[in-house]
Formats: structure tokens, sequence, C-alpha cells
């Protein structure tokens, strides 16, 4: 049997037993399981690691409890923006989309970027625009009202602070995360695929994009070495350029994924300040999840091998 293998993340952060409900935990863990599922279903019936990361990202967007699509946070007017991306290991195709609102899957919207239009990254108005041309599902604003992250916004809304400002971040419901989702995954075919959607971060002002739409940032994929799909504080990550540098390290360097993923996510990120974490696959089905938060929602499936769901340390 050919290899195949998913793997996941819901955003890195504070995320801390001791203030985590039994509840809540549960229900993050099946959140986790179903976009797992969603992917692993395709992948093992033959299908694309392009589509398998689309599918778990989808179950991610439309499950409230993660900052992406459905779950996102606000922004300091009181509305959701939206990021994604994808990337192609095979093709080194990637789309991507930065600030759209009202967009139910903007990581569907991403790949369409991709795969019918000649450009990598749309946004805003453009975006929506090129999101209806191409009948991509909208919903009104009250499908992405959550009183949760409504009331986390009114908490900063007079500051000048975001919820990266982490310093004076209260922890509320246990966690203090960055609540971006993400896939990477191998396919029967031996092809990767990496992709990213969030809300970026709460109070958030003047067209502000973290590193989840930006290739090479929060994003990458390619054959020759690995698909990375990452969560933090996006500002670090794209200065430290973290996916496309883990893939550097492997190809020029002749690094593994671990020690190429270590070295970046546990040393040089801790040098800049930058928290967060991410997941990584290569084309041997190798897994790697670093991060250097207190927590990261994240799991694998890998063919022939039980579900591992993981939060904490
Ligand atoms: N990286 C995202 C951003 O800066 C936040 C996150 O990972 O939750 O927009």
């Amino acid at each position: 049997m050919k290899k195949y293998a998913i793997a996941i993340h819901g955003g890195a952060g504070t995320i801390l037993r001791s203030t985590m409900t039994n509840e809540k935990e549960k229900a993050y863990k099946q959140g986790l399981e179903d976009a797992l599922l969603a992917g692993d279903n395709i992948l093992k019936s033959g299908g694309l690691a392009l589509d398998a990361v689309e599918a778990a990202i989808i179950q991610l967007e439309n499950n409230a409890l993660f900052n992406a699509g459905k779950g996102a946070v606000f922004t300091h007017d009181g509305k959701n923006e939206l990021d994604a991306s994808i990337m192609c290991g095979k093709t080194l195709m990637a789309g991507a989309v930065a600030g759209v609102q009202h967009i139910i899957n903007p990581i569907r919207l991403a790949k369409t970027v991709m795969q019918q239009s000649e450009h990598v990254l749309l946004c805003g108005k453009g975006a929506e625009e090129f999101a209806k041309l191409k009948n991509i599902p909208f919903a009104k604003d009250d499908y992405f009202f959550i009183q949760q992250r409504y009331d986390q916004l009114l908490s900063m809304r007079d500051s000048d602070k975001t919820s990266l400002d982490h310093a004076d971040d209260k922890i509320e419901n246990g966690e203090k995360k960055f609540g971006t989702v993400g896939a990477v995954a191998l396919d029967v075919n031996g092809d990767i695929a990496a992709g990213t959607s969030t809300g970026g971060m709460t109070n958030k002002r003047f067209g502000r994009a973290g590193d989840s739409p930006i290739i090479g940032a929060g994003t990458y994929a390619n054959n020759n070495t690995c698909a990375i799909s990452c969560t933090g504080h996006g500002e670090f990550f794209i200065r430290a350029v973290v996916a496309y540098d883990i893939s550097c390290l492997m190809e020029y360097k002749n690094m593994s994924l671990h020690d190429a993923c270590k070295l970046v996510v546990n040393d040089k990120l801790v040098k800049m300040g930058g928290e967060g974490g991410l997941i990584a696959i290569d084309r041997m089905g190798n897994i790697e999840l670093p991060f250097n938060s207190e927590g990261m929602y994240r799991g694998t499936k890998k063919s022939g091998e039980d579900l591992f769901i993981a939060i904490y340390k």
C-alpha cells in the first residue's frame, strides 16, 4: 500500500490544561478529529493532497471554536476579515486571499484563485468580486457573529492593543491562543500540499494581514522538500519567512525535516520573540508538529495508523 498522511492544527498559544474545562477540551478534540477524517477520507480513496488539505480546513472553518471562517475574530470595526492560502508541492502553484468578508470558506476561494486565475494573492473587495464571479458561497454578517468573540473585541476595542499584544492578554476560557487553522498532506501519488486559514487577530485595524495568506511565510509546499502551515504571531512569521526557511534548510543545507523545524521554531523564532508553531510533512510521510508556545491544537492521521490528537506540551 502506498503511504498517505495528513496533519492539521487549530492554532497555538497559551493553552493550559489547568484552565480548560473537560467539555471544551472534548469539543476541540472532536473538531480536530472531524477535520482529520475529512482529509483522510479523500487520501485513502486515492484523492489529491491538495483536496485533502482543503477538505480538512473547511471542517475547521465551519467550526465556531476555531479562529477561521465562522469562528473568525472581530476587527476593530466589528467586522470579520479573513485570510487564507493554499499551495501545491507538485506544481508550486499557489493561491491566497487577504482581508475578505462574508466568504464562508476562504480556503476554497484561495484554491479557486490558484486554479482559475493567473494570480496568487487577491485582497479585499477585489477578491470578493472574483468570488462572486466564481460562485463561491457568501454569508451575511450574523453567520460570523459569535458572542464570545465579540466580547473579546469589546474588552480591548478602546485600547490600541490587539490580541497579539499578549503581554497584557487575559487568559479566557483556558486559552490565550492564535486560533488559525491549517493542514498539510501527502497523497498516494507522493505529492504534498499545504493550506492555512485565519480570522487574524482581535481588534486588528488598517487592513492588517498576518503570515497566513503570505506564501513562504505562513504556508509553503514543495515536493522536493516539505509542506508547511504555520500559526502564531504573524508579524514574526513574515519577517522570519518561516515556511520557506524550513524548505530552504532542507534544500540547500540537506537538513532533515525534524532538524529544520527545530532550528526555525525552537531557536530562530524564539530568539526573535516570535511565539507559535507549525505543522510539516515531507514526501516520505514524516510529520513534525513543533511549537514554542504552551500548546497547539494538533492532530495527525497516517495510513495504517491510528489518529493522533493533542493540545498541550
Ligand atoms: N498567524 C496568524 C496571524 O498573525 C494568527 C494565528 O496564527 O492565529 O494572523
